[in-house]
């Protein structure tokens, strides 16, 4: 289906050209527009991250049920993703790679400018499993992460950082498409990522509000916006290891993310600090048919998306 651009898209995509320009090295050129200071990250629109999670459930529906790893729900996720993230005005590329026979994706965005020695990424995996859609797990993180780059590209962000957006393939395989990504940079250009930070279920619906132990820096930034909406936080524990950040804090790029639980109880402590039920998974539908858009608790996917941008804008500056 043809995309249709927005007003604000093509807005978005004239500014972000008008920035290609601008930054261009020919002789006689402008020099490249002074990074922001002190920007302030957007609100993220909870309607258009569920207006997201749509789009993929509708995907996961129209092939077979899912958008797991070498299936075609896969490549229609990836198209959607990327087809939004070229209209705003990002360079987009495709990584391929093979795992258990078939071929997977990563999707890697750049947003134009900004000091290509020092890369703030920020990604999410884009696969499901094959029993179910994968909205919460992990439509959520994708939906999230792509808001946020859109994001930046309608306020016509310069960071003083360069920002790289990434999407992971075959991730529900053993976090294939990230450590093929991080393999596939040379030790020159993996020491230009000043951090890496990770949204792998952020909208469970019987959430907690767990932050990533990793590098301290981008810990404390996360719970600087927790604390400012007065939620508070716990260190991550369940998923240690078991998302896309390892490959990258392995090859020792400082990490970071958010996680609101998967199939962990919630405690009588966590229940009597967050609401919801304890005693109860944090995800009773995790990697089952039921993790529909019905398994979305709003508050969390809103409270968390915010957060993906509030750490994006303040580390990029
Ligand atoms: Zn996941």
């Amino acid at each position: 289906m043809k995309l249709l651009l927005s007003g604000r898209a093509l807005t978005a995509a004239a500014v972000a050209l008008a920035a290609l320009v601008t930054g261009g090295s020919a002789a006689g050129a402008a020099p490249a527009p002074a990074p922001d200071q002190a920007a302030a990250a957007p609100d993220i629109s909870i309607a258009n991250v569920k207006a997201h999670l749509a789009q993929l459930q509708s995907i996961a529906t129209a092939n077979g049920g899912n958008r797991a790893h070498g299936r075609a729900g896969y490549q229609a996720s990836l198209n959607y993703v990327q087809a939004k993230l070229d209209a705003a005005g990002f360079t987009t590329r495709v990584q391929q790679f093979t795992a258990s026979g078939r071929t997977g994706y990563n999707l890697i965005a750049d947003w134009p400018g900004g000091d290509a020695n020092q890369v703030v990424m920020a990604g999410s995996h884009l696969d499901s499993v094959t029993s179910g859609p994968g909205i919460n797990d992990n439509g959520s993180g994708s939906s999230a992460v792509l808001e946020t780059a859109l994001a930046v590209a309608r306020s016509g962000y310069h960071p003083a950082k360069h920002l790289r957006f990434a999407w992971w393939g075959a991730e529900e395989l053993g976090l294939v498409g990230s450590r093929y990504y991080v393999n596939s940079l040379g030790s020159a250009d993996r020491a230009k990522i000043s951090g890496y930070l990770n949204f792998d279920m952020i909208g469970s619906p019987n959430p907690g509000y767990f932050v990533y132990d990793d590098d301290p820096a981008i810990e404390q930034t996360f719970k600087n916006y927790f604390a400012g909406i007065g939620v508070s936080t716990e260190i991550e524990t369940e998923g240690d290891g078991r998302s896309d950040h390892a490959p990258f804090k392995n090859s020792g790029v400082p990490v970071g993310g958010l996680f609101s639980g998967a199939d962990y109880r919630k405690t009588s402590a966590q229940a009597a600090k967050w609401g919801g039920t304890a005693g109860q998974p944090f995800d009773r539908c995790y990697h089952s048919s039921c993790d529909t858009t019905a398994n979305i608790n709003d508050t969390a996917l809103d409270r968390n998306s915010d957060a993906v941008a509030y750490a994006v804008w303040q580390l990029s500056q």
